[in-house]
């Protein structure tokens, strides 16, 4: 127990295993993406540009980063609030020093259940090569790696920083030999700036055992200049997919699926398991608010509702000023129940526009 003055009652921790903590639209918590970092060696330029995020940019000083065992102890406050899946991000999360002793503390947590937490991360891939074994033996279970486009100058282009695709398809290669899969690569789509790069990735990952997800450009933060213009509707990406390649529809795996899932087909129409599938993610034409049930610690302890939310839950301030876990617990879950955001739902109506502006997503985590 943490800092626990002597004489303070002691409250149980609720385990809400049986869903009985919702928020305002009936949402239970299960998902925690918690940002490590809000640093980065990448400037994609829908994500960090370099005109914002330049050399002078002020990033967050060491002291004000959660520790480790800040970070662990909150997460499992979380998996007794009913989360079972952790999903490490940032900023870039391979740039936080010995990531895997965070993995390795995280990796021993339990739900209520006794099970160990569905632990993953999501990378740029560009140390992967270097840390895929180490993460692995770390307790990790598998990673998703972002990846725009196969051809290298449009690669390099959208990182901005001139970081070569061979290096990333390196990185996806050390995370299978080391056995972090099903691994999942993420490709942003911008129309005009890497949707030519649709087919070959699909060419490129169709049999491989990995599942690309495509994801429409989002409005997150307010610095990568959105425009609705540049957003490639997954409708319109399916057709010029399917124009090449069979595609069938498959069932969601879980509730709260954020990816709607096409197998390849073989020639009698059927999907051929061994060809695998790809996964659309529409956050912008297709909402998917209803099932919404993650939640986002960022890099300094805050916790956010939604990836477009104007202001977070300082639970750093409760972890510091000594509250125990009784309090902490009851914080996380009084913050959730009170929960109703929609920001997706309302894209383009009144009442987003009237809402705070975004929080950038290299901090809140994607
Ligand atoms: N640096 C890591 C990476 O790129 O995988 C983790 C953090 S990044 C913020 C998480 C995910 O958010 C990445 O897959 C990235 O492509 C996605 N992302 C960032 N900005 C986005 C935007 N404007 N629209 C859609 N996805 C975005
Ligand atoms: Fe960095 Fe990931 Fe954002 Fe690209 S998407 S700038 S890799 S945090
Ligand atoms: Fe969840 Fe907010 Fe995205 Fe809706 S807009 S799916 S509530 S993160």
């Amino acid at each position: 127990m943490h800092n626990r003055p002597m004489a303070e009652p002691v409250i149980p921790l609720v385990d809400q295993r049986n869903g009985a903590l919702a928020d305002q639209l009936g949402r239970p918590l299960r998902d925690l993406r918690i940002s490590v970092t809000d640093r980065c060696n990448f400037r994609c330029t829908y994500c960090m540009p370099k005109e914002v995020f330049g050399k002078d940019h002020p990033f967050l000083p060491h002291a004000a980063l959660l520790s480790f065992e800040e970070i662990t102890r909150l997460a499992r406050l979380f998996a007794l609030q009913g989360v079972h899946k952790i999903r490490l991000t940032g900023g870039e999360p391979l740039l936080r020093r010995h990531l895997e002793g965070l993995i390795e503390q995280l990796a021993a947590l339990r739900t209520p259940d006794g099970a160990p937490l569905d632990l993953t991360l999501t990378t740029n891939g560009s140390a992967l090569a270097r840390k895929a074994r180490a993460l692995k033996a770390a307790g990790l279970r598998r990673v998703t790696v972002s990846l725009d486009a196969m051809d290298d100058a449009v690669f390099r282009r959208m990182n901005d920083v001139d970081f070569p695709v061979a290096e990333v398809l390196d990185g996806i290669a050390a995370a299978r030999e080391a056995g972090l899969g099903p691994i999942k690569v993420n490709m942003v789509v911008k129309r005009g700036t890497n949707d030519q790069e649709i087919l070959p990735m699909a060419r490129h990952f169709r049999g491989t055992g990995i599942a690309l997800r495509f994801i429409e450009y989002m409005d997150v933060g307010s610095t990568n200049g959105w425009r609705m213009d540049e957003v490639l509707p997954s409708r319109e990406l399916l057709a010029r997919l399917r124009a090449e390649m069979p595609l069938v529809p498959l069932a969601p795996t879980a509730p709260g699926e954020t990816a709607e899932r096409w197998g390849h087909a073989d020639a009698s129409g059927r999907h051929d398991p061994a060809a695998g599938e790809i996964g659309l993610i529409s956050s912008v034409t297709r909402a998917f608010c209803g099932s919404c049930n993650r939640a986002r610690l960022s890099t300094e302890g805050k916790l956010f509702l939604c990836l477009f939310a104007g202001h977070g839950y300082d639970l750093r301030a409760m972890l510091r000023g000594g509250a125990p876990d009784e309090a902490i617990a009851d914080a996380i879950a009084r913050i959730w129940r009170g929960r109703s955001d929609r920001y997706s739902e309302l894209r383009g109506t009144q009442a987003a526009a009237d809402g705070e502006p975004h929080v950038e997503m290299s901090y809140i985590g994607g």
